[in-house]
């Protein structure tokens, strides 16, 4: 993919040009950012298929859970040393975390280096994977991590079982349950509160105020009595979802909140994508906060708002 000629400039920039140096007629979408939380819905959602060529465990979780909820498959392929992987983790199938379940600490190519022809081969071989999905092949690689070890030529598969406890279990529910088909879950029309009027709304006894940030930003500054359901959980499963507006409902003594939801991140696009999870999910009363919560600070300083550290103005 890369030249002596691409040092210096970006990947994406440097994989553009030789891409189409090779094929002038592939239509590419340059992106050039790092993935993150806060945009990894955006920048998936729509799309027929993702091909992990990532070197960090962090973005792998992200892609297998983004890809678990919008009900899309993605290539995976790795390198350690002398030895590649390649699978594919689709719907139905066990996904990433069935295979690695716990958060460990894996080396990076940059600490442990890697055969210099081993991204080609791995390379090669997701993308013999693509053309299965993309033509509807049945792909021989789900529920299966093929080894490539090139100090050995030892090329090898193992088997991956589905984990009962896993969140695919649920997202495949959760999957079907979204209306991706009629139209990518990016293009869904979301309903806003400014935090003006949020200001005037706020002691109303039905209103549920739900933030969708991780937990660490969610102890550090929130508004009183709000529910916690990070997007990233959100995504996932259609009764989290559920298990939070019942939670709102046993907190404030009430039978059944049948006002509305505003839901909160830091600056309102964490928010807007969780809007739309909730809106597909048939919660129809679900308010984006404009701005986030920083706007919110912004207007009314620490009114209204908690944290289990200091005091906030
Ligand atoms: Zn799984």
């Amino acid at each position: 993919m890369f030249n002596e000629a691409d040092l210096g400039t970006s990947k994406v920039d440097a994989a553009a040009t030789n891409i189409l140096a090779k094929n002038s007629k592939i239509k590419l979408k340059k992106e050039s950012r790092f993935l993150s939380s806060e945009n990894v819905f955006e920048l998936l959602a729509g799309f027929d298929l993702v091909v992990d060529c990532t070197d960090s465990l962090e973005a792998r979780y992200l892609i297998n859970d983004t890809c678990l909820a919008l009900g899309i498959p993605f290539v995976y392929g790795a390198l350690h040393k002398f030895q590649g992987q390649c699978s594919v983790f689709a719907p139905g199938g066990p996904c990433f975390r069935c295979y690695m379940p716990a958060f460990a600490s894996v080396p990076t190519c940059q600490m442990t280096g890697v055969l210099g022809v081993l991204p080609g081969l791995v390379g090669c071989a997701q993308a013999t994977a693509v053309l299965q999905l993309l033509l509807g092949q049945p792909s021989p690689l789900v529920g299966v991590m093929q080894f490539f070890d090139l100090l050995t030529f030892d090329f090898y598969k193992i088997a991956i079982p589905r984990q009962a406890d896993c969140i695919c279990s649920a997202a495949n529910n959760y999957a079907q349950s979204v209306p991706l088909k009629s139209g990518p879950l990016e293009s869904m029309p979301v309903r806003s509160i400014s935090v003006q009027k949020l200001h005037e709304q706020l002691q109303k006894p039905d209103l549920t105020l739900l933030d969708v940030r991780e937990l660490a930003e969610f102890r550090t500054m929130r508004f009183k009595n709000a529910v916690h359901l990070p997007l990233s959980q959100l995504a996932i499963s259609r009764s989290s979802i559920e298990t939070a507006l019942a939670l709102s409902n046993q907190e404030s003594n009430s039978e059944s909140k049948s006002g509305s939801v505003v839901v909160y991140c830091r600056s309102g696009q964490r928010s807007k994508q969780a809007v739309r999870i909730l809106q597909a999910n048939g919660v129809e009363n679900a308010f984006n906060l404009e701005g986030g919560i920083m706007e919110w600070h912004r207007a009314f300083q620490g009114e209204g708002l908690d944290s289990d550290f200091d005091a906030i103005d």
